[in-house]
């Protein structure tokens, strides 16, 4: 089922959702059913499955240079939407970026997620690799999110790259997008941010997914702008509990968001990353309720691989 039929289903009622990143490479697939299983409990309508593209690695040579080579550390995002679509019956998102996709192999990956019965997609331009300092996209693939969103849509309306293919069998993908409360790191403004938001939904997405965020009103304030802009798509909160003292620091620089000064002081006062988590915790239900009070359709948690703290949340707000 498409992510906006599960919330037209809900009639109000705040869901529970969660995303999770592939395992990596090496590790076995029952490292993400150990994660998902004691999670099935709140009734997911859907589970994301992030996408990593490949990253540089130099290895040393025998004679001393150097050698350039691509890894991917975290592949499997499509076997594992079939696996948990499969094993759970329940719907599960891939998530596609532009980067390290040429046009052609985006049309591929989402002719393999029709054929799977994969309804929801998330599209995403993907971060620049750790070797380039801005975005570059794949020699003819997608720029911007909503280049993207227009070749998914294309393929809803029976459009292939190769225009002269007579008769085509129409996809039928619910498309989601990113959104910044706090605004993208590269875009000059948030009201720019929004702008190209717009965009996205004009070429045929239809909900949001926004970047996590630690103070509700920068989500509240965030989502009255865009509903004053004109966007009407359901626009669902991602929510991270913070687990270590580390992440003062890397979670701002990382993901370009301001952490409250009350939550750094109470960070700050903890003893060990055992109560940072159970700190973060607390913090994190103290959000989902608030954002539950105002109706919010679907809280979205991002696991980033770790199960026990998402639980512990949800077994007090779900
Ligand atoms: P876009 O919407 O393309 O925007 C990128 C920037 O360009 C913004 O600053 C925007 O304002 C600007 N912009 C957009 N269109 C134009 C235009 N036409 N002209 C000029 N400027 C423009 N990354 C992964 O690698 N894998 C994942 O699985 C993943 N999942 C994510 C899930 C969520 C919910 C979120 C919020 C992020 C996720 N990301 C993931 C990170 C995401 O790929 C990065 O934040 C990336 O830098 C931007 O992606 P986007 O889709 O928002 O890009």
């Amino acid at each position: 089922m498409k992510v906006t039929e599960h919330i037209a289903k809900a009639k109000g009622k705040t869901m529970f959702s969660f995303e999770i990143l592939p395992p990596l490479k090496g590790q076995h697939i029952q490292s993400i059913f150990d994660n998902i299983d004691p999670l099935m409990e709140f009734n997911p309508p859907f589970i994301d499955v992030t996408y990593h593209r490949e990253e540089y690695v130099y290895k040393e040579l025998e004679d001393g240079l150097l050698k350039k080579q691509v890894v991917k550390k975290r592949p499997g995002t499509v076997g594992i939407c079939a696996a948990i679509q499969n094993k759970y019956g329940v719907d599960a998102i891939p998530h596609i970026l532009c980067g390290g996709f040429s046009q052609e192999d985006t049309e591929n990956f989402l002719i393999d997620l029709d054929f799977l019965g994969i309804q929801n997609v998330m599209a995403l331009r993907g971060d620049p690799v750790k070797s380039e300092t801005y975005f570059r996209p794949e020699k003819d693939g997608n720029v911007y999110a909503s280049d993207l969103v227009k070749q998914i849509q294309d393929l809803n309306l029976g459009r292939y790259l190769d225009e002269e293919l007579q008769n085509t069998s129409k996809t039928d993908f619910c498309i989601g997008v990113a959104a910044y409360p706090e605004k993208h790191l590269e875009a000059p403004s948030l009201d720019s941010d929004i702008h190209f938001l717009k965009k996205k939904i004009k070429k045929g997405a239809t909900y949001i997914v926004t970047q996590m965020f630690f103070d509700n009103q920068k989500f509240f304030a965030f989502e009255k702008k865009c509903r004053d802009e004109g966007i009407t798509v359901p626009i669902i909160p991602g929510l991270k509990p913070i687990a270590t003292k580390k992440q003062l620091n890397m979670i701002p620089q990382r993901f370009n968001v301001d952490l409250p000064d009350e939550l750094i002081l109470e960070v700050v006062k903890c003893k060990d990353n055992n109560e940072v988590r159970e700190l973060g915790v607390e913090w994190c239900i103290a959000q989902s309720n608030e954002l539950k009070a105002a109706g919010i359709p679907v809280v979205h948690y991002y696991s980033m691989g770790r199960s026990d703290n998402i639980k512990a949340i949800a077994s007090q707000v779900f």
